[in-house]
């Protein structure tokens, strides 16, 4: 019998077997510091990307995957007239409840790595020169270090982050410093990097960072390939 755990073995094996034939490189950063903008500018130049903050808004949107086992678990409240997960509603509840958060994750998670493989191995079929996967709380979850070669951390000010969270959408200074001291600390995240990405500069100034980015990954593995 095929368990969810052991399903999700199964799926990491499938995501190991990648590595050591292309660059898997893990691309994070706290809110709002550009990871987005990084993986757009990397789609550009020919990267393979895997967002799996993407992937997580995906199964919960109308009629998401996740959506059938939410209903079940927590109620039809949380769900929207329109078949998606009652985000507000949800935030609120995992927030005063830690519990609740581990039951939705045990939802999520599976789903989001069931996804996040099969776009990873999707991607690498179709030529990709490297997969980059985004992942926001990847220092933070601890199970992606082993699989990826290089940790690649965009980092900015975290005035510059709340600026931008805020421009962007409608939380307050307070809610986005609550945000923030969940996540790992900017020190924390620059401890674990082998790569850094600046953004505190323009969006010009981004474009030459990620393409100097793009040709260090080109290198790494070129570099492999030699002395293998
Ligand atoms: P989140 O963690 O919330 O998903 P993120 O790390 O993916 O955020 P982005 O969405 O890429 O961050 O950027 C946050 C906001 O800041 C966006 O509105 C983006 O357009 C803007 N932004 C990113 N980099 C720059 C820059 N160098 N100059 C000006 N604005 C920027």
């Amino acid at each position: 019998m095929v368990t969810a755990d052991s399903k999700s073995t199964i799926e990491q094996s499938a995501l190991s077997a990648l590595k050591g034939r292309i660059p898997l490189i893990g691309l994070t950063g706290g809110i709002g510091s550009g990871k987005t903008a990084v993986s757009d500018l990397l789609t550009q130049l020919g990267a393979g990307i895997v967002d799996t903050d993407l992937i997580a808004h995906q199964i919960t949107a109308p009629h998401g995957s996740a959506i059938a086992l939410i209903e079940k678990q927590f109620g039809a409240d949380f769900i929207t007239t329109d078949g998606a997960l009652n985000r507000d509603k949800m935030r609120s509840l995992v927030f005063a409840t830690p519990e609740a958060r581990k039951s939705l994750e045990a939802i999520t998670h599976p789903l989001i790595r069931q996804e996040t493989t099969k776009q990873a191995l999707q991607l690498s079929e179709e030529g990709a020169p490297y997969l980059v996967f985004v992942v926001p709380l990847l220092i933070e979850s601890g199970s992606w270090q082993n699989l990826i070669d290089l940790l690649v951390v965009v980092d900015c000010p975290q005035e510059t982050q709340i600026q931008r969270v805020m421009q962007r959408s409608n939380l307050s200074r307070e809610e986005v410093e609550q945000i923030l001291a969940a996540q790992a600390s900017r020190q924390e995240r620059l401890k674990h990097a082998d790569m850094v990405i600046e953004n505190q500069g323009s969006p010009k100034q981004l474009e030459v960072e990620v393409q100097n980015l793009h040709q260090k990954i080109l290198r790494f593995q070129k570099d492999r390939l030699s002395s293998s």
